[in-house]
């Protein structure tokens, strides 16, 4: 194909192709499918995109995705009193997921690794010690992934956050080390929820 009926598809194939886990035969199979799709659904598509960009934003307490400020879980009177502290916005999304927690949460934005220049200071380690102070959780899960900056994070919290008097435990390993929390199984990061272990 070629020229102006190839083009517009092309620039659709070029999108989905930047998409991680999507190569360009996946990308080609998603345009050509939406291409076989009614207009309307197609507009949906762009339009939930859109609204996403638009009016989600990053909760002022935990910097869970939110719509509302502060987001729903910090101010769900039901919530436990417990901080579960993970990398990414996304690892909120994993553990809501299991259905096997009950408390709030803390985004890091980041993991320590000193091999990439990124130290305490560069992620929200001082939201957090500000949370502990004013919370007073009586637990703090350290729920980053199991690879090396994973560990390199939960070991410095633990030392940080010991001395202030408050129970800290790691995810238990059921979850594959190496591995992305947001791809484990609904099953097997529920199990290393309970299985947890003070640090
Ligand atoms: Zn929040």
């Amino acid at each position: 194909m070629t020229g102006s009926i190839a083009g517009p598809l092309q620039a659709l194939i070029d999108e989905f192709a930047k998409f991680p886990t999507i190569g360009p035969k996946t990308a080609a199979r998603l345009a050509f499918y939406l291409l076989s799709r009614p207009r309307h659904e197609a507009q949906a598509l762009a339009e939930a995109i859109l609204a996403m960009k638009d009016n989600l934003r990053f909760c002022s307490l935990c910097f869970g995705l939110t719509q509302s400020e502060p987001c729903d879980i910090c101010t769900d009177e039901r919530r436990e009193n417990t901080i579960c502290v993970v990398a990414e916005a996304k690892d909120v999304y994993a553990v809501e997921r299991t259905g096997a927690y009950k408390g709030r949460y803390h985004v890091l934005g980041g993991l320590i690794s000193p091999i990439d220049g990124i130290g305490p200071a560069q992620v929200r380690l001082r939201e957090l010690l500000e949370r502990v102070g004013s919370e007073r959780p009586k637990e703090i899960i350290l729920a980053t992934n199991p690879n090396a900056e994973g560990e390199a994070t939960a070991l410095y919290l633990s030392r940080v956050i010991a001395p202030l008097g408050v129970a800290v435990t790691r995810l238990a390993y059921g979850l594959p080390i190496g591995g992305d929390l947001d791809y484990a199984d609904e099953i097997t990061l529920a199990k290393s929820l309970e299985g947890r272990t003070t640090l």
